[in-house]
Order: C-alpha cells, then sequence, then structure tokens
C-alpha cells in the first residue's frame, strides 16, 4: 500500500496545518530528551522565532545503555504539550511501548518509532491502529526493503499518514556514529508515495557536519530535516556531543534558507 505504484501521487500530511509532503522543506527540531520545563520552552522559543511548528523531545528514551538517562516519561510528554500549546508547535515524541499509543494521543500530534523500534512489529501495529501522524525512522541496520515493509505494517492497518525518516545505518565507518544513505531518500520517493526526512543528528553523531549534511538531504529532494538543539549542549543528558546550542541553530537555520524550498 505504500507503493507509489498503487498511487502516483504524493501523501500529503497535515500536522497542525503544516503540510509535509507538498514539496516545501520541513524542519523538526528540538532536544533529544525532555529534561525539564524551562529547557524544553528556551528551544521552543528559538524555534518558533524562525518559522517551525514541528517541536521534538524525547520522553520515553530507548537507550543503549541501561544506566543511561531513560527519559522523564509521561510527565515529557506533559511537558511537550504544555510548551508546543504555548507556542503554537506541534509535538512530535517517541512511543516505545505498544501500550503506551492510545495514552500519547494526548500528548502528541505525530508518534515518532525510533531506530530500534523499526521492527519491533507490535508497536507497528499499534501505531496503524491509531489516526496519528506516525514518523517511522530507519532501523539501526535496516535495508530499504526492512523499512518499507515496516511502514507497510502501519499502512495495512488503516493508518497512511507516515513519515519516513532516514537516520543512518551502521557500517564499518567510525568516523560518523552511523552513515547516513543519502541514496535512501530518492529510492523511498520513487518506491513509495509517503514524505520523507532526513535525521542529520543521529546519522552523523557529529555538530560540525550538520549544516552540510542538511544540504545534501534538500539537494537529493528530502521532504524535512530533523535535528536536535539543546539550551546548553554540554549538559545534555544525552547526545551531548551532537546537539546544537541555540546560536549555532540560528545559524544552521540562515545558512539553510537558501537550500530550503519555503514557498
Ligand atoms: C531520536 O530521534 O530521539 C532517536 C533516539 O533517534 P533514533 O531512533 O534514530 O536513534
Ligand atoms: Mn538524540
Amino acid at each position: 500500500l505504500v507503493s507509489r505504484k498503487k498511487k502516483p501521487e504524493n501523501t500529503i500530511i497535515d500536522i497542525k496545518g503544516e503540510k509535509i509532503g507538498n514539496s516545501k522543506t520541513h524542519f523538526v527540531m528540538g532536544p533529544c530528551a525532555v529534561e525539564s520545563y524551562e529547557q524544553v520552552a528556551e528551544v521552543a522559543k528559538a524555534i518558533k522565532s524562525k518559522g517551525i511548528k514541528l517541536l521534538r523531545g524525547g520522553a520515553f528514551k530507548p537507550r543503549t545503555s541501561p544506566y543511561d538517562f531513560q527519559g522523564l516519561g509521561l510527565e515529557g510528554l506533559q511537558i511537550l504539550r504544555q510548551v508546543a500549546d504555548e507556542h503554537d508547535l506541534a509535538v512530535v515524541s517517541e512511543i516505545v511501548n505498544p501500550a503506551h499509543i492510545e495514552n500519547a494521543l494526548e500528548y502528541v500530534d505525530v508518534i515518532q518509532i525510533g531506530a530500534r523500534n523499526m521492527q519491533n512489529f507490535e508497536l507497528l501495529k499499534a501505531a496503524g491502529d491509531v489516526d496519528k501522524p506516525v514518523l517511522l525512522k530507519r532501523g539501526l541496520s535496516a535495508t530499504i526493503s526492512e523499512f518499507i515493509n515496516a511502514a507497510e505494517y502501519i499502512i495495512s492497518r488503516g493508518n497512511g499518514n507516515i513519515i519516513l525518516c532516514e537516520r543512518g545505518i551502521r557500517t564499518y565507518e567510525r568516523a560518523t556514529r552511523n552513515t547516513l544513505d543519502i541514496s535512501a531518500v530518492p529510492i523511498l520517493k520513487q518506491e513509495t508515495h509517503l514524505p520523507v526526512m532526513v535525521d542529520v543528528t543521529h546519522s552523523t553523531g557529529r555538530r560540525d557536519l550538520l549544516i552540510p549534511m542538511a544540504k545534501a538531504a534538500l539537494a537529493i529532494g528530502a521532504d524535512g530535516i530533523m535535528a536536535e538543539v539543546h539550551p546548553d549542549p554540554a549538559v545534555a543528558l544525552s547526545d551531548s556531543a551532537q546537539q546544537m546550542d541555540i546560536p549555532m541553530f540560528e545559524q544552521f537555520m540562515d545558512e539553510l534558507e537558501r537550500y530550503a524550498i519555503s514557498h
């Protein structure tokens, strides 16, 4: 059902007036993890001033180590909702447990399914059963075909509002945290009718590569860019090395303005 052969025209997903897939460039920005009201509010103000509508933040963090910060959970979702409402933004946040999907509907505008859960089929089915857009990230070592099949799990249950997100794959290269598979973007656009975004933060794990990778993503037709922004990345509870601070975020947006499609 996600195949372009079945539906030649692009799927356009309306998230609080932001129409993803309409050939404009969309940005999903916010901290890696929700840490406090003040932290999210500061980032929300900055993204709002750049005309960005989609606020991200992790409340449930699927960390590689059980000893790392696991997120604020429900409290994190509540903070996101409150800040988003105060600034008229939409919330994108990861849900990791199929049993949490129903409850999350009250707080999020987009359900994110993370790389580590791309083949959590019960989670995919639960997301497919609700009427809420899903941002599905490519698995750590998933082929494009496996990625498309994961989206198929969601759409086959009735929910076709899916944004695919390339976030880098695991290769032998260690200079970057993952290898951004840039060719996945045009392939996914050719093979499916779904919007495709690129997460420049988790694909690189390097702050100094965010701008060039975002330019590359836009050049090859990505519908949007995800990146992480934190008021003080040095003290961030997760992804300290790759989140942008607010001045860098502003520079990022100024630089990308020339490449983004905004009309
Ligand atoms: C995230 O976007 O917060 C995240 C954990 O990313 P990924 O699932 O791509 O690792
Ligand atoms: Mn992160």
